[in-house]
């Protein structure tokens, strides 16, 4: 992904990772509050209710102690005990006494007027007793009544106990009975929430309002509350969820900022590449120099980005050392040199391919067993296959050695790379089983020149002829160089004068043509050691 796409999409999940906590701690504290607000509004309905019933049950015991009066009805005794009912109870406002649809008389003496037993009942209570959501009373002119009627006598409450609770200004409160006609209500609630009483579930909203029902076998009750009020509680909410979600946002942030330096970092990039393979090879013809036969070639590593750049192997090549990716970019390198060259290498024995290893693949030697499964099932030979160890990677000259001797046993040429530009103990030359040793370009670079160096390439070539290792010159540029290491006994070499690094099958083109020019090149270059 291009850097500035990744800056991009970096922002803006950094900007979302600062927003998103704050607005999930807005939408907690939020639920939090309306929660605690319903619950409020519920214990809200709950008491009218038991208010309710407890008027019902006040009237109910009032109405069948009257029943049971034996005095006759309507005379001064009578209307004396209904009188002490009245008063000797807090629901009761007045109790009459009706016969043959009439109403006789009251706990305040004789009806005024002629009044008949109305309105019908909305329903019976289990008791038996009957309920009259709405009643006007013959003496005050007052609010309607709730009545509640039994045999020849019906009570008065009023329904504004129901709701006589102490609550915060804005909050209302409805009473209905079972069936959803309304008796009492405080502060005027919602009508839309009154009509559907009877139908409104446990807790919810409305445009303006929340509210929470509550119902029994008699009785529903609602409570409402705007929802603006719960903003205030919030506040308190708010102080407690806010840093919190600050924090988060915070660390949010932070995450993105690290997820995308680590990402927008070399080595971060690097990684990414690792996993995704973004590793592609080039191969460099190796020239038998005296005929310009092609007689193999030295698979090298380019880092294809996702946008087509390529990344030269000397720019990631170390880091990927220093940073323990080195053998999984070897065997990349591996199984796509054997994947891409593999049909040539089987129809031809006397081509080989040289692998770089690092410091890390020789210490290890892992690449061994490694090579032998790449290998596997494919015909080529172990032989086909060259090993390329630089100076440094002799450091740990035990393991080295391990890994060189047992690399030679399975059949693999071992080549020592970069001659003369890093350490080199001409002793361990001596005591590796080595089969080639590439003279570095930067050598090859100054011959024909008169600068110091070019002074020291001729006892390098003599160093290696010493040794009986096969000699390869690097980066041969001009046919001058050419005739040089030729006069000298060079006999194999590298270099844009024959060839840049080529892929697949430009390679195999350019293999084939030389094969069919020149034909094929010695079947195996390999010291015999003792
Ligand atoms: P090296 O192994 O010494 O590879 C030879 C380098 O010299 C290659 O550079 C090659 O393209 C370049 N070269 C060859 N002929 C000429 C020439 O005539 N003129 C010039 N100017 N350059 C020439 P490249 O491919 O950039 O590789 C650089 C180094 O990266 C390699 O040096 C090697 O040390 C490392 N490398 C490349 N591929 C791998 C790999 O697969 N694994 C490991 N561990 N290292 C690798
Ligand atoms: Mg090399
Ligand atoms: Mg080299």
């Amino acid at each position: 992904m291009e850097r500035s796409r990744i800056v991009v999409i970096a922002s803006i999940l950094a900007a979302l990772g600062a927003i998103l906590p704050m607005l999930a701690a807005y939408y907690l504290s939020w639920s939090i509050a309306v929660r605690g607000e319903q619950a409020r509004l519920a214990r809200l309905a709950d008491y009218a209710i038991m208010r309710a019933d407890a008027a019902l049950g006040e009237a109910s015991r009032a109405l069948k102690t009257a029943d049971r009066f034996d005095m006759p009805p309507c005379m001064a005794t009578h209307i004396a005990a209904l009188r002490s009912l009245v008063v000797n109870t807090t629901a009761i406002e007045d109790i009459g006494y009706f016969e043959n649809g009439l109403l006789r008389c009251t706990s305040w003496g004789y009806p005024p007027r002629r009044l008949t037993r109305s309105p019908p009942a909305d329903f019976f209570a289990s008791n038996g007793v009957e309920v009259i959501p709405r009643m006007y009373p013959t003496i005050s002119t007052g609010a309607p009544m709730t009545a509640f009627r039994y045999r020849s006598y019906t009570v008065l409450t009023n329904p504004v106990r129901f709701v006589d609770v102490i609550a915060e200004p804005g909050t209302r409160l409805a009473v209905a009975t079972k069936n959803g006609v309304l008796v009492s209500t405080l502060n005027d609630p919602d009508p839309s929430l009154t009509e559907r009483l009877a139908d409104l579930p446990k807790t919810g909203s409305n445009a303006d309002d929340l509210f929470a029902t509550s119902r029994d076998a008699n009785w529903i009750a609602v409570a409402t509350a705007p929802s603006i009020a719960i903003l205030s509680d919030m506040d308190r909410e708010r102080l407690l969820l806010l840093p919190g979600g600050a924090l988060v946002a915070a660390l949010m942030v932070g995450l993105v900022v690290w997820l995308s330096r680590r990402r927008l970092s070399p080595l971060g990039e690097l990684s990414i590449a690792v996993q995704r393979r973004e590793f592609i090879v080039h191969y460099q013809p190796l020239i038998e120099l005296k005929t310009g036969i092609c007689v193999g070639a030295e698979a090298l590593v380019r880092w294809r980005r996702p946008d087509g750049q390529m990344v030269r192997p000397d720019l990631f090549i170390p880091l990927a050392e220093e940073n323990g990716l080195i053998e999984e970019i070897t065997d990349q390198v591996l199984y796509a040199t054997v994947a891409e060259l593999k049909s040539v290498l089987v129809a031809d024995r006397s081509l080989h391919i040289a692998i770089n290893l690092a410091a890390d693949d020789l210490k290890s030697g892992r690449i061994l067993p490694v090579i032998e499964t790449a290998l596997r099932n494919t015909g080529v030979l172990t032989e086909q296959i060259w090993l390329e160890a630089t100076e440094r990677g002799f450091m740990d000259v035990k393991s080295a050695r391990a890994t060189i001797e047992e690399a030679r046993r399975r059949g693999h040429s071992v080549a020592i790379d970069d001659f003369g530009t890093g350490y080199s103990s001409l002793q361990y030359l001596q005591e590796l089983p080595l089969d080639a040793l590439k003279i570095d370009k930067s050598f090859i670079d100054t011959v024909g020149t008169d600068s110091a160096t070019s002074s020291i390439t001729p006892h390098i070539i003599d160093i290696a002829k010493s040794l009986d290792l096969y000699i390869v010159a690097e980066g041969i540029e001009r046919q001058e160089q050419a005739d040089y290491l030729i006069e000298r006994g060079v006999q194999y070499g590298q270099g844009w004068l024959f060839s840049k690094a080529l892929p697949a099958a430009e390679f195999i083109a350019f293999y084939n043509d030389s094969k069919r020019r020149l034909g094929a090149g010695p079947a195996v270059i390999r010291r015999e050691i003792a």
